[in-house]
């Protein structure tokens, strides 16, 4: 699953607030994330940054239950790509739920997580991660 290879790097983007920045092409209208300078669609460089929504859906998950050195205190746990309502695809970690719990096409929202500390020096990192939307729909 090649496509899940970008979820840690995503991960260490250092966030204090929820925000979440990706791109829109203004060519065709594609929007990504993360931002890129080219649309990944059509090529053109004719794209801006926007910042995407929370609410979106699973659009597929997985169960991680042998990770890289430094997140293997976490396991398992569990990333999805998720779909944002404009259209932007986020590789992320799922919180607050098991995976049993978990199905393609549930509605989830971004929530800023504490999710590692570093050792020695203990600066704690804050990360977006996506929990499902309880009660909808
Ligand atoms: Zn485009």
């Amino acid at each position: 699953m090649s496509y899940m290879n970008s979820v840690p790097r995503a991960w260490r983007e250092r966030v204090t607030k929820y925000r979440l920045i990706g791109g829109r092409c203004k060519s065709c209208g594609k929007v990504f994330y993360p931002y890129r300078s080219f649309c990944p669609r059509c090529g053109s460089s004719d794209v801006e940054k926007i910042e995407l929504p929370k609410r979106g859906k699973i659009k597929y998950f997985t169960v991680v239950r042998s990770a890289p050195a430094e997140f293997k205190k976490y396991e398992p746990y569990i990333v999805a790509l998720v779909e944002l309502e404009n259209g932007a695809v986020v590789p992320a970690q799922i919180t607050d739920a098991e995976p049993e719990e978990l199905r393609e096409g549930m509605p989830v929202e971004g929530v800023l997580r504490r999710y590692r500390e570093q050792g020695e020096d203990g600066i704690i990192e804050y990360g977006i991660k996506f929990r499902p939307v309880v009660g909808e729909e």
